[in-house]
């Protein structure tokens, strides 16, 4: 078992809407995946899956609270690497201890 506990979370990848520059696209210049993004405004773009009454991104897999994964880690857009770096791996974050809690898991 790993000591990182987002492999067994995934909650935040199912609780919030990802928006992102249109810059970030592959199409771009970037690296997120267009396929995976829609269109909002002439410069922002939204992470498929993220405006659902219940989101869930486009790009994860599995199970909330059981096992989790980015299928584009490497080249996800800059709200989830930041939601990542604001504490480590966003644990202790207010927003983290939000998304946990709309899921039904206990604060980290
Ligand atoms: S940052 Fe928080 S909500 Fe997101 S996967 Fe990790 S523990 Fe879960
Ligand atoms: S791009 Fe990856 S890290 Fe970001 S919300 Fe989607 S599955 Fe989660």
């Amino acid at each position: 078992m790993s000591d990182n506990p987002c492999l067994s979370c995934g909650a935040c990848c199912a609780s919030f809407r990802v928006d992102f520059d249109r810059s970030e696209l592959d199409s771009q210049g970037g690296f997120v995946p267009d396929g995976l993004a829609v269109e909002l405004t002439g410069r922002l773009v939204r992470m498929r899956g993220t405006d659902q009454a219940q989101p869930r991104c486009a790009a994860f897999s599995g199970k909330v609270g059981v096992t989790a994964s980015c299928g584009i880690h490497e080249w996800r857009p800059s709200p989830c690497r930041e939601f990542g770096e604001r504490a480590p791996m966003g644990i202790g974050d207010e927003a983290c201890a939000r998304a946990r809690a709309r899921h039904g898991l206990p604060p980290i």
